[in-house]
């Protein structure tokens, strides 16, 4: 028997009844079949819903099957608020699909919990999941610069090139950038420290070029846009 924690971050059918839920741990991702998991009498049918986080007790070494579980936290409960919820299906999917590379498991779960946390009851909570996104390019090794031109280290009226993947001072302008302010909140963001409690404050009026830059970042430099991306879109507009 082994006992993990972590968070659902996606689950898919297993034969007739039953569910493979994929928790994303502090060793990375592990699979975990859950039998019966989908008949009304099943012990655990609260347990096995996407964005929970779980403590699960499991057998089996090769096919990990759960012998015991509980809800830690129920993050699933946002799904009444269908855009915050779209938002957290999008990070776990994105989650998800880089939880095969080897990067710091530990550190991007940990963070994840502590982001959670900070989207649970927060009105504005978008930052926080551009946050997330924006911290995970660097456990992925794609880091932006984001402190001196890039051609001459200046470090003053940056703005920041998504395809050059860092900032320019005004004597070296790329062809397509995003202005001194927009650079400030992704500073802000990629800098932030949930340990030391500080208020986070982002102008809503930046929220979508930083939306923007994400996007562009995560396909430019990763080729990789989420599915849930879309159905986002289709709610917030852009
Ligand atoms: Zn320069």
């Amino acid at each position: 028997m082994e006992e993990y924690r972590g968070i659902i971050l996606k689950k898919i059918n297993f034969k007739e009844s039953s569910e493979i839920i994929y928790l994303y741990t502090e060793t990375g991702l592990v699979g975990v079949l859950v039998h019966g998991s989908k008949t009304m009498k099943s012990p655990h049918l609260n347990l096995t819903k996407v964005l929970n986080h779980v403590k699960v007790i499991i057998s089996g070494k090769n096919l990990k099957v759960l012998r015991d579980g509980e809800v830690i936290n129920n993050y699933s409960s946002i799904h009444s608020d269908l855009e915050k919820y779209t938002y957290l299906l999008h990070l776990a999917e994105l989650i998800y699909y880089f939880s095969t590379h080897e990067h710091d498991h530990e550190k991007l779960y940990n963070f994840l919990i502590k982001i959670l946390e900070q989207i649970k009851d927060k009105e504005e909570y978008i930052p926080y999941i551009n946050m997330c996104e924006l911290k995970l390019l660097y456990l992925l090794g794609v880091n932006p610069n984001l402190n001196s031109c890039m051609i001459c280290q200046n470090t003053q009226n940056l703005v920041f090139s998504v395809k050059e993947g860092g900032v320019f001072c005004p004597d070296h302008l790329p062809d397509y950038y995003y202005s001194n302010k927009v650079l400030a909140a992704v500073q802000k963001l990629y800098y932030f420290d949930l340990n030391k409690e500080q208020r986070l404050e982002i102008d809503n009026s930046l929220l979508r070029d930083i939306r923007n830059v994400i996007d562009e970042y995560y396909d430019y430099h990763l080729n990789y846009h989420s599915k849930t991306r879309k159905m986002l879109k289709g709610l917030i507009g852009y």
